[in-house]
């Protein structure tokens, strides 16, 4: 009888050695990255409250409009997968008081899984993964410009091409206001060309419509009027010196004048990245500032700024590395019953040097073990028969030599060691 299959769900995937490698890798470098400028990390639940992220995100959005996985639980609570990281984080930075129990900085990075119903493409899935980070009460421009520089760094580090680090200022909720009055009339004088969606939402949120990737919209937004009319003093000032301390830190960027981002609570900065690869209007990076929310969100009335990764998107568009994925090195052969006490102990030995070593149990004939040691592409094999075990000794076999010598665990222990060039390590 043969049992049901199963498939992952819809918009979701697996991920398999070796690709699982190549994204540890990137997690690694994150994590070293990230800490040299001072992030530190931070781990929150994938699931909250629903409110959560009606507030943290807004109630005109995608996200929370169409694309939140919500569920009532067992307790009757509301709650939802999370959609994106920041307001996970803002919430637990006020909820252990983070801002009186902490010394500063009060700068975090999480990596994690995302939640997210969209229809699943290429570079858009319903579970995907986040890298980000987010700079909470800091205020200066040179810190927008400092985030952005981390962002980029990152991107060059792991080896994608063709950045391109798009900026832009979408003011404050004061000089926003004139701004939107100015889009409201205008979208309303092109409203028999805009999709349902943004002519519903163009009212109540404008600036939404700047980001629709609709190809009508498109068409239409590219003569609506621009932010650089409409900023304050102060943030026409805060603009120019961010764009100073992006100069004196190297980081090319492109302004684009249209470039808003989906949260209700951005304001000032708001930058995307994209890199060669990408499918058409798909950033790799997006981020900004968020002034108001960690206050809305019931914490002290700080700045925040910061900016989420997809990783897939990512892992998609960097090139394929030679580098070898850290593979089994030796591989234990037991060939009785008995000899696998001598085995078990055997590969704990080899690991204890570092060195990724197996031990095949359950092995019938030297014969099947050294097809499977061959498949494993190990260097190693180490076979243990009956008579090894009587003399407590190994018969080591060089695979990439097809020559074989018996000797005492220690003297097969240090064969290894000097061609596997680990002469310096410590035992
Ligand atoms: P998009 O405009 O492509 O929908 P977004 O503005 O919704 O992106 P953000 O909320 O800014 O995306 O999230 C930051 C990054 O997370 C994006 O730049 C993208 O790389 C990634 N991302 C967002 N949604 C998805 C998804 N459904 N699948 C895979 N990656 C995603
Ligand atoms: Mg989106």
């Amino acid at each position: 009888m043969t049992g049901k299959t199963y498939q992952a769900p819809r918009g979701t995937s697996d991920l398999l050695p070796p690709a699982s490698e190549r994204w540890a890798r990137v997690e690694a470098t994150t994590r070293t990255l990230f800490r040299l400028y001072g992030f530190q990390e931070i781990r929150t639940p994938i699931f909250e409250a629903r409110e959560l992220f009606d507030r943290g995100i807004g109630e005109m959005t995608d996200i929370v409009e169409k694309q939140m996985y919500v569920f009532q639980d067992r307790g009757g609570d509301w709650l939802a997968l999370r959609p994106e990281g920041t307001a996970s984080v803002l919430r637990a930075f006020v909820e252990h008081h983070l801002d009186q129990t902490m010394p500063p900085p009060y700068r975090y990075f999480y990596i994690g899984p995302m939640f997210r119903h969209e229809r699943p493409q290429r570079g858009r899935y319903r579970q995907f993964h986040q890298i980000g980070v987010e700079a909470l009460g800091e205020s200066a421009p040179e810190v927008d410009a400092e985030v952005i520089a981390l962002g980029w760094e990152f991107l060059r580090h792991v080896g994608a091409r063709g950045i391109q680090v798009e900026l832009n200022s979408i003011g404050c909720p004061t000089c926003r206001l004139p701004y939107q009055g100015a889009l409201r009339a205008y979208w309303q004088a092109h409203a028999d060309k805009l999709c349902p969606d943004c002519r519903r939402r163009m009212d109540r949120n404008p600036l939404r419509v700047l980001d629709c990737k609709n190809e009508a919209c498109q068409a239409v937004l590219q003569g609506a009027p621009v932010i650089d009319d409409y900023w304050c003093n102060p943030c026409r000032t805060h603009f120019e010196a961010v764009r100073s301390a992006l100069a004196a830190l190297d980081v090319p960027y492109v302004r684009n004048a249209r470039l808003v981002r989906g949260l209700d609570y951005y304001m000032r900065t708001a930058f995307e990245m994209t890199t060669e690869g990408l499918g058409a209007q798909n950033a790799v990076l997006g981020g900004g500032r968020y002034d108001g929310l960690l206050r809305a969100l019931g914490g002290p009335d700080w700045p925040g700024i910061g900016f989420a990764i997809g990783m897939e998107r990512l892992m998609d568009v960097l090139p394929e590395t030679a580098e070898p994925v850290p593979a089994l090195a030796v591989m234990f052969l037991p060939l009785t019953e008995a000899a696998r006490g001598a085995a078990l102990q055997g590969v704990q030995t080899v690991r204890r040097l570092g060195i990724p070593t197996w031990a095949r149990m359950d092995v019938g004939s030297v014969k099947s073990g050294l097809r499977s040691a061959y498949r494993a592409g190990v260097r190693f094999v180490v076979i243990i028969g009956e008579d090894e075990l009587r003399a407590g000794q190994w018969t080591l076999r060089d695979m990439s030599a097809s020559r074989q010598e018996t000797l005492s665990p220690k003297e097969a222990v240090e064969a290894i060691r000097r061609a596997l060039g680990l002469d310096a390590l410590e035992t």
